[in-house]
This record gives structure tokens, sequence and C-alpha cells, in this order.
């Protein structure tokens, strides 16, 4: 194997102390790189020194400089415990404060400012303060600094320090001390340029970023206003489109009614009246039909307008259910009414309410054969309530806040045994919430539904809605 593999080897191995939540921006892992680098130069650099100091012949100084430099690197090691438990602070801080304990034992032995490893003590300032952060880094300034001037005026006011090293020693020490000192501080300056460009690269980036989030959030908002337009369009078109279907079609509902009349009164063939009576039942449906979707679109558009008056409810219930008997009969069920007579008057608009109760009434015979369906009425000085309840076929848990968006049915097979639009539901909801009120539907699939209205009262316009005239159909 060669050097280069090796030496890359050893390094991935070395990155591995990094702990992932480091890692995670790319400032940290520089950071973290740098603090590893730091320990592992002091580790090497220490381990070598040993043997120099090995050797130096005065046992004294011998002991004190193996011992010395012995616990520093056991020391160091700590550092990388603590970089292993994620703590960059810690790591920094700890990184000086052993160097600070090796700087200030080697300038007080060593002659005091004039020492060689003096110079060493401003390089923690610069090491705190990239490796755990600014404050760090203003600490270690002041700890450094007070130091200095500690020992100077300690020489000043003519303390007597040890001069433990061989004055020839000195300048060896004294070169190593500056020169290391340099590379270190290059190399930092370098490291702290590194990490600035790597920040901007990042800013740029983030930038980037936010310019295309911000074109596409202009382009969905485009979207979103097209959107709007198109379905105000919608509505217009099928607003005029209603009447002009329903204009012809009432004239078919009104001659086809004539036509049986007239069949009728010559003694007309019945098998004819049948048959003109079936275009007549198709037409009502087909008005029905329209009649659901140009409500659906006015709510949707905002133009329909409610006219509220005094009404009974509890007679109001009565009529609806009066006209659905002979559908109840034909279907066997048996229809009740449960009303709460002293309920008094409410304000709001009949034709509506009465709407309303058509399409629940209608909906819980459509479904229900041989059962019951029975029509409640209760309410207190704020609201009223009306319930609907049928023993019919029920509605799967999973379809039931489906029923109420338009063309939506339960069984939408083509074999379906039940006729309908899927509308009447949809109409119901939108209708109820603009008088004030809520729908509500309880159902066991097999056992049947209940649909309660809960209306207020009387009907306050909304302050947020306009009032805008409906156009004349
Ligand atoms: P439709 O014209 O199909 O009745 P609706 O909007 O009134 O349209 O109802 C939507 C669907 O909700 C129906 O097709 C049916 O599947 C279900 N549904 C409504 N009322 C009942 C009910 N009382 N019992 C069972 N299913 C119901």
């Amino acid at each position: 194997m060669t050097d280069a593999p090796k030496l890359r080897r050893l390094l991935s191995w070395a990155r591995g102390f990094i702990p992932p939540e480091l890692r995670r921006d790319p400032v940290t892992h520089r950071r973290s790189q740098l603090a590893l680098g730091i320990l592992g130069a002091n580790l090497v650099v220490g381990g070598a020194l040993l043997i120099p100091l090995a050797m130096i012949r005065e046992p004294e100084l011998r002991r004190i400089a193996l011992v010395n430099t012995t616990g520093s690197l056991l020391l160091m090691l700590l550092g990388v415990l603590f970089m292993r438990r994620g703590s960059l602070w810690l790591t920094g801080n700890w990184i000086c404060a052993i160097l600070y304990a090796g700087f200030l034992f080697a300038t007080w032995t060593g002659g005091g400012v004039r020492a060689p490893f003096t110079i060493c003590l401003t390089l923690l300032p610069m090491l705190a303060g990239i490796i755990s952060g600014r404050r760090s880094g203003l600490a270690w300034g002041l700890i450094t600094v007070a130091t200095l001037t500690a020992v100077y005026v300690a020489q000043a006011t003519g303390v007597e320090l040890p001069e433990v090293n061989d004055p020839e020693i000195t300048v060896l020490l004294a070169f190593g001390a500056i020169a290391g000192n340099a590379v270190l501080i290059t190399w930092m300056t370098s490291f702290s340029e590194a990490t600035k460009e790597a920040a901007i690269v990042q800013i740029e980036q983030a930038s980037a970023q936010l310019a295309s989030a911000v074109q596409e959030e202009e382009k969905a908002r485009h979207a979103a206003d097209q959107a709007i337009a198109a379905n105000a369009a919608k509505s217009a078109f099928l607003a005029t489109m209603s009447h002009e279907l329903r204009t012809p079609l009432n004239a078919i509902l009104g001659y086809s009614e004539l036509v049986v009349d007239e069949l009728r009164d010559r003694g007309g063939n019945e098998d004819l009246i049948d048959d003109i009576r079936k275009v007549h039942a198709s037409g009502r449906h087909l008005l029905g039909l329209i009649t659901d979707v140009l409500d659906l679109t006015r709510i949707e558009a905002s133009r329909l307008e409610l006219s509220p008056t005094e009404f009974d409810p509890a007679r109001l219930l009565r009529e609806v259910a009066e006209i659905f008997i002979p559908l109840a009969l034909r279907n066997n069920d048996v229809l009740t009414l449960d009303l709460a007579d002293d309920l008094g008057p409410v304000h709001h608009d009949a034709t509506r309410v009465r709407q309303v109760v058509i399409n629940l009434v209608g909906n819980a015979i459509k479904f229900t054969r041989d059962g019951t369906v029975t029509v409640r009425l209760r309410g207190d000085p704020d609201n009223f309530e009306v319930f609907v309840e049928d023993t019919g076929i029920g509605i799967p848990i999973d379809k039931i806040e489906r029923i109420f968006e338009p063309f939506t049915q339960v069984d939408a097979s083509s074999t379906r045994r039940y006729e309908g639009t899927g509308l009447g539901l949809a109409v119901c909801r939108r209708l109820v919430s603009l008088m004030g009120g809520a729908i509500e539907v309880r159902s066991s699939v097999g056992r049947g539904s209940s649909f309660t209205v809960r209306l207020p009262r009387r009907y306050t316009i909304p302050e947020h809605t306009e009032s805008v005239t409906t156009s004349a159909f």
C-alpha cells in the first residue's frame, strides 16, 4: 500500500471521532475538524517531544518535563472524549486550558515575559474564538492579557522568577515557539477564510432557493387567480344556461299537463296519457336537477339572496310530511311527526328551509323500505332543530363526510338501485350554513341514519356577506 491511501485511511479514521451532530452544518463540521486537528497535533508533537525530554541531563528538570508533558497528553485525550459527546464549546476551552497551563509554566520557569513560550499565549484567544465561539475567544483574550500583565508586574516589582533553561537552548526554543506560532496563525487565518467562503456559498445557495420559492409562490398565486376567474366564468355560464334550459322545460311541463287534461276530457287513450305523464315526470326530474345546479352555483358565487319572513316551523314540517305520504306508502314506510308545538315562529327564508327538509325527508324515504321515518322538531330560546331519522340502509362511516360533496353518492355504480344526482345534500349543507346553521349526520349501515339541522331562530345577515341581488328565474 502506498503512503497516500494510508494517510487517507488514517484521516478518515480520525474524522470518525466527530459525532453526527457536529457534522450537520458545514461550519460546525469545519470547527470540529480544526479542534480534532489541534488535539491530534498536540498528541503527536507532545508524544515525539518525550524522546528529547528524556535525554535532559539534569534529573530534576527531566522529571518535571516528563511528568508535565505526559500529564498534558493524558488531559488532551479527555478533549477527544468531550468532542465525542458533541460539545465543541467544552472541547475548545479544554484545549485552551491545557495549553494555558503549559505555556504559563514555561513562561514562569523560563524567565517571565521574555521566556520563549510567552508568545504562544497569544494563540489562545484565536483558538478559543474559532472553536468555541466569540465569547470564549474574548474570555481567553482577557485571561491572556491579565496573565502577561501579572507576570510583567511581578518582574517589574522585583519578584525573582526561576530561569531553568540553558541559554543556548533558549535561543532554539524561542525560534521554535515563534516559528510554530507563525505556522499556527497562518493555518487558522486560512481556516477562517475558508469557513467564511463556505458560509458565503451557503448564503448564496439559500438566497437562490429563496428566489425560486418566491417565483413558485408567484406562479401558484397566478394559478389561483386563474382558477378563481375560471370558477366565476363557470358560475356565470351555468346561471345563464340554467335560465335558458328552464324556460323551454317549463313550457314542456305546462303543455304536457295541458295535453293530459285535454286527452282526459276527450275520453282519450289511456296508453297515450300514461306516456305523456312519463314525459312530464322526466321533465320534473330534469327541472329539479337544473334547480339544484343553479342553487349550488349561486351559493358558490355568493349570488343567492335569502328572503327571511316569520313562519311556524311545525306547520312547515306538517306540510312537507303531507307531500311525502304517497311515496312513504309506496315504500311501505311509516312516516311519523314528533313536533314541539309550543316552539312559536322563527324568522328565516321559509322556501329554503322547506327545500332542505324536503331533501332530507325525500332521501330518508328513498333509502328506507318497510321501515320508519321520523321528523322531529325541538328548540330553545335561541335555536331550533329539525331531526330527520330513518331505519333505512344507512351510510358507511368512510363515506359519511363525502355525501355532502356535489355529485357524490354512496353507491355510484351504474347498476345502483336508487335514483338521484348527488346534489341534494351539497345544496342543503351550503344553504344551512348560509342561514347561519349547521347540518350533522349520524348513521350506521343497515340500521339507519339521522340528519340534524340546527339553525338560529332568527336569521341575521353575516357582516362579511355582500347583499347581492339574484337574477330573475
Ligand atoms: P341523491 O340525489 O343521490 O340522493 P344527495 O346529495 O341527497 O343526492 O345524497 C347523496 C348520497 O348520500 C346519496 O346518494 C346516498 O348514497 C346518501 N344518502 C343521503 N341520505 C341518505 C339516507 N337517509 N340514508 C342512506 N343514504 C343516504
